[in-house]
């Protein structure tokens, strides 16, 4: 093929749609998978495809898009970058993480049955029970501290097993390879890991034993706080076109100009996931040497339940950390929040600006109060998403936010 009077091999492959291959470590990969430079105008940032149609040679023939929810550029290089630090074959993007658990879930035939981590999140939690329980799936919710007890819960019908690892607001942690080795002893069902918390820099569950892993986008990946979206990623060839079947047939499908964004991102995911843990350590080891803090609660801290697994299956702890206020209640707690400079009062997480919520109000409010004691969410419960700041700024602003609430 000829672009402009120069033909290249690597033009050729770019225009039918294979991806340069890029080879080397996270941070390579982060800033080169998926990213050719453009053929036509040698472009080092793949272009902000807007375009729904594309033009065709004849009728058929085109040059691998034709509409753009069944395919679009600019998602093809996400996708692609994302696939590559996954250490997976194939990812599919979607419009929110939400969807992308709706479309996996499509997998999942009327009759059958999912068996989850018991403390999913909470929007996963509401798909299962008021969603998909309407389309004639049975789903279980099974507390996966002690994986063997997996083996009890599956049933001729199970389809998928979905856990999350660390959890959300406990950073409870499940052993991923233990539970694939139980899933895999039953031929038909797959395990399904939601890696939000950690990022792919983190943990890879695919090289666990994992068939699909998913991410809420809007958190880690884009990490500035400004695109909602999802993704899955799958080694299975199979599975994978029944998810592109799916992605186009739901038309849960991302703009462009959002695969763009998160695309951007995605680059700095490396160092950005690097400086949240550094300042997460920092925060939990101050939090646990004060007098006015009870529990905390970080997979990074030996005094973590779960340290040990913790060390083995993550490339590290991520930045997201969970404390209770000493002998705090409702109203010591809004105190706190309310003090705190620095850190917003918001929801979600990932970003990089600090973030402080209250999950038995805010994140976790649409749980039974039964519910959320059985998970630990009191009301002395705290959960920060940890930036990017200098750590010493972060950790003079929860201090003086705990002199503030507690005297
Ligand atoms: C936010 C989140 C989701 C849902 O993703 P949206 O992009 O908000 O739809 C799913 N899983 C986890 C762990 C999340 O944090």
């Amino acid at each position: 093929m000829s672009v402009n009077g120069i033909t290249s091999k690597a033009q050729d492959a770019h225009l039918s749609g294979a991806p340069r291959h890029v080879a080397g470590g996270f941070g390579t990969l982060a800033v080169h998978a998926g990213q050719d430079p453009d053929p036509i105008t040698g472009a080092v940032i793949p272009a902000l495809s807007l375009s729904t149609t594309f033009a065709q040679s004849a009728a058929g023939v085109h040059k691998g898009y034709d509409y753009s929810r069944s395919g679009n550029p600019t998602r093809a290089a996400f996708e692609t970058a994302v696939a590559a630090l996954e250490k997976g074959k194939h990812a599919l993007a979607f419009s929110s993480g939400s969807v992308t658990t709706a479309t996996v879930l499509n997998l999942v035939g009327s009759g059958n049955h999912v068996i989850s981590v018991n403390d999913t999140y909470g929007g996963t939690f509401r798909y299962f029970t008021k969603v998909a329980s309407h389309n004639g799936i049975e789903v279980d919710f099974v507390d996966l501290y002690d994986p063997s007890v997996l083996k009890q819960s599956l049933r001729p019908n199970t389809k998928v097993v979905w856990i999350e690892t660390p959890t959300n607001p406990t950073l409870r942690l499940v052993d991923i390879q233990a539970v694939a080795d139980i899933v895999h002893t039953q031929p038909g069902v797959i395990l399904v890991v939601d890696n939000t918390f950690m990022s792919p820099y983190f943990q890879t569950p695919l090289e666990l034993g994992a068939d699909i892993v998913v991410h809420s986008v809007t958190k880690y990946i884009n990490g500035h706080s400004d695109v909602v979206m999802g993704v899955a990623i799958t080694n299975d060839d199979s599975l994978a076109d029944r998810l592109r079947f799916l992605q186009n047939s739901i038309g849960g499908v991302p703009s462009a100009f959002d695969c763009f964004l998160a695309n951007r991102g995605l680059k700095t995911l490396h160092l950005r996931m690097k400086r949240h843990e550094e300042n997460a350590l920092a925060i939990s080891r101050y939090l646990e040497s004060s007098p006015k803090v009870g529990e905390v609660i970080y997979p990074g801290l030996p005094s973590h339940r779960q340290h040990e697994l913790a060390k083995r299956q993550q490339k590290g702890f991520g930045g997201m950390v969970s404390f209770r206020l000493k002998d705090g209640d409702l109203e010591t707690s809004n105190k706190f929040l309310s003090a705190l400079r620095i850190f917003a009062l918001a929801e979600s997480l990932g970003g990089v600006e600090s973030l402080a919520e209250l999950p038995a109000v805010m994140t976790h409010a649409s749980l039974t109060p039964e519910a959320r004691e059985a998970l630990g969410v009191t009301d002395s419960l705290i959960r920060l998403s940890v930036g990017v700041e200098d750590a010493a700024d972060l950790i003079a602003d929860i201090e003086q936010a705990l002199n503030a609430a507690i005297r």
